[in-house]
C-alpha cells in the first residue's frame, strides 16, 4: 500500500503506491526494539542500555539506518547523562574477555560508543505506547520514516491488545501522495508554538499548509484561545489562571458554545483524533 521514496530536500518520506481511502488500517507495525513503561529518566536509560545491549546483529542493523538529526544527537550528548548512564551500566556489568579478564580499555570502549550511538538514534526516534507513554516506548522503522504535518492524512495509535502500532488513513489519500502523521499531537497551537517542538525534538521545520499561509495560522490561534478557555472552565481555574485575551467561560451554555466553535475549527481544517473527540 506504500513504498519509502528518497527526497533530496528531506531524505526518505513514505508513499502511498495506490488510493487508500479513509479509515483504511495502512500498516499495523510491531517495535523494533520496546523499553518498559518508566518512572524517571534515569530508569528509562537503564532499560534502554538492557534493551540495547540484548538486540541482535540484524535489528542493530536496521536501527541504525534510522534517519535522526545530528544535532537533536548533539544537544542529548551535551549534557553527558547518557554517555554516564551507558558507562556505568557496563561497569556494572562487569563484562571479560574470552580468558575471563575484566573487559576494559579500547575493547570496552567500542563497546560502549555502539551502545550509546543505539541510545541516542532510539531517544530520537521513540514512540510512546499508549498515552503518557502507559505500555512504555518503541522505535517503529515504518512509522519512523513518515514525516510530520500539522494537517496530517494519517493516525497512528498504539494496540496493545495486538502489540503493534496501527496507521489508519483518515482522509482519502492518492495513489503518489505522501503520508503524513502529526508528531506533537496538538492542533490547539499556533505555529510558532509547534515549531518550537519540532525544532526542539526533531530539528525539523514545517511547510504545511497550517504553517506557511497566514489565515490558517489565525484559525489555530483562534482554536488555542477556545481550548484553553475550555481547559480553564473544565477545572474551575480562577481569575488569576486567566491569561490575557483568553475569554472566561461562566455557564455550561457558553462553554458548549466554545466547544461548538471548536468542533467546527477541527473539522473546518480536517483534523481528527483524540483533541476533537475530547473537545
Ligand atoms: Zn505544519
Amino acid at each position: 500500500m506504500v513504498e519509502v521514496r528518497q527526497l533530496a530536500s528531506i531524505g526518505e518520506a513514505i508513499f502511498a503506491k495506490v488510493n487508500i481511502s479513509r479509515g483504511t488500517r495502512i500498516a499495523a507495525e510491531t517495535p523494533l526494539i520496546t523499553v518498559p513503561p518508566i518512572n524517571s529518566i534515569d530508569e528509562e536509560l537503564w532499560e534502554l542500555c538492557n534493551a540495547v545491549d540484548k538486540i541482535t546483529d540484524g535489528k542493530s542493523k536496521e536501527l541504525e539506518k534510522l534517519p535522526y538529526s545530528s544535532k537533536v544527537v548533539g544537544i542529548i550528548k551535551k549534557g553527558g547523562h547518557v554517555d554516564n548512564r551507558v558507562w556505568c551500566f557496563y561497569k556494572n556489568r562487569k563484562l571479560k574477555n574470552s580468558d575471563g579478564k575484566l573487559l576494559k580499555g579500547k575493547k570496552l570502549g567500542r563497546i560502549v560508543n555502539r551502545t550509546i550511538n543505539l541510545c541516542m538514534i532510539y531517544l530520537v526516534n521513540n514512540v510512546q505506547l499508549g498515552p503518557g507513554g502507559k505500555y512504555g516506548s518503541g522505535i517503529f522503522p515504518l512509522y519512523t520514516r513518515i514525516n510530520h504535518s500539522c494537517v496530517p492524512n494519517a493516525y497512528n495509535s498504539w494496540n496493545p491488545t495486538l502489540e503493534r502500532l496501527t496507521i489508519h488513513a483518515i482522509h482519502d489519500i492518492k495513489a503518489g501522495e505522501q503520508i503524513f502523521v502529526d508528531y506533537i499531537g496538538k492542533a490547539c497551537r499556533t505555529r510558532n508554538q509547534r515549531n518550537f517542538s519540532l525544532h526542539t525534538a526533531w530539528d525539523i521545520t514545517c511547510n504545511c499548509a497550517a504553517c506557511t499561509d497566514d489565515r490558517l495560522d489565525q484559525l489555530r490561534y483562534r482554536m488555542l484561545v477556545l481550548d484553553q478557555a475550555l481547559a480553564a472552565y473544565e477545572c474551575g481555574a480562577s481569575e488569576e489562571a486567566h491569561l490575557e485575551g483568553i475569554p472566561k467561560l461562566e455557564t455550561n451554555e457558553q462553554a458548549l458554545k466554545a466547544a461548538e466553535e471548536l468542533v467546527k475549527l477541527f473539522k473546518k481544517q480536517r483534523l481528527c483524533g483524540m483533541e476533537l473527540c475530547k473537545t
